[in-house]
């Protein structure tokens, strides 16, 4: 059985070759292609079109199983139509539909699947890293925001919607004032997402809370998660309260869910704790601290393995799911 699977970012739509032969999965090819200027639907579109005439004939592929596309956005619940996917500008695009014009007689009888990006990232750990074993997985990921994908019993948690895990949109009232891309406030990803970050720092920069200077940023960089790692690292008073802060709002967040779900792995993954340990360990240690006694008896932390990967690898095997 082979499955392809997409990954499609803002600039980049991954893709991957995933080979099922003896109960074992197998990676025959990943790449990169460019989508940068080419966002419509019918463009990428077309850009998953060419990759599905030409890998499956490079490799000698004598019949796709299924095609899976990750897309980073809120899907319908008929699991065709992009609700919202903010990246790409697309609202309630039913990007199937397109995708099947595009293809025409192409893989006519294959199976299309398309999910959100971290269900298919937390799919991608689950079925090829170092959560493969467990029961169920709590996967979340701080990037440019703040998401999670659920996995129980083996399956796909979806939701009545199809949106679970949206946790970066869960309300606390201190971040009443920093408005939030989906429309509400009170959002921690307003707040901790690395967007939001960056935001935050800016805005210290320009009413005199902090210098460049003091933060290594030169004239016309961009201040990032990662300048308050380094700062923080040199106990920086300031990075040592914006980390601080940051990390008790996502260990309570993360205890919180915690609380609800007693998983028996979580996954924390994502640009800004893959990319700032300190931040990580600040975060682990709330999450010790604030979840029930009893709900982390067996859990086990785990690292992500794939990194770039995992959402196409779970993109592939989406019709698995
Ligand atoms: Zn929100």
């Amino acid at each position: 059985m082979y499955y392809l699977g997409f990954d499609i970012g803002g600039t980049n739509a991954r893709c991957a070759l995933i080979h099922h032969v003896d109960g074992q999965f197998k990676i025959i090819t990943s790449q990169k292609h460019s989508i940068r200027g080419a966002q419509t639907p019918r463009d990428v579109a077309g850009v998953i079109v060419r990759v599905v005439r030409q890998i499956p004939a490079e490799h000698h592929v004598p019949a796709l199983s299924s095609i899976g596309i990750a897309i980073a956005g809120q899907i319908g619940m008929d699991e065709h139509t992009i609700l919202n996917a903010p990246n790409l500008n697309w609202h309630n695009v039913n990007f199937y539909d397109v995708l099947r014009e595009a293809l025409g007689e192409d893989a006519r009888d294959v199976d299309i699947r398309i999910a959100n990006d971290l269900n298919a990232i937390a799919w991608g750990e689950y079925n090829f890293g170092a959560a493969r074993s467990l029961p169920s997985l709590l996967a979340v990921y701080v990037g440019t925001g703040i998401g999670a994908g659920l996995i129980i019993d083996g399956k796909l948690m979806l939701g009545a919607d199809n949106v679970s895990g949206e946790i970066g949109h869960c309300k606390f009232p201190h971040y009443k004032a920093y408005p939030c891309g989906c429309g509400q406030t009170g959002c921690i990803e307003a707040f901790a997402g690395g967007k939001a970050i960056e935001y935050r720092i800016l805005h210290d920069i320009q009413t005199g809370v902090v210098s460049r200077e003091a933060l290594d940023l030169g004239e016309d960089e961009h201040p990032t998660a990662r300048c308050i790692e380094r700062a923080y690292k040199k106990r920086l008073p300031y990075a040592v309260d914006f980390w601080e802060e940051t990390a008790l709002a996502l260990g309570m967040l993360i205890a919180n869910a915690i609380a609800i779900l007693n998983p028996h792995g979580l996954l924390l993954g994502g640009g800004v704790l893959e990319g700032c340990p300190e931040l990580l360990a600040l975060v682990v240690g709330h999450i010790m601290d604030l979840s029930p006694r009893a709900s982390t008896e067996k859990l086990q932390f785990i690292k992500p393995t794939l990194h770039d990967d995992a959402g196409t690898l779970g993109a592939a095997l989406l019709c698995l799911k």
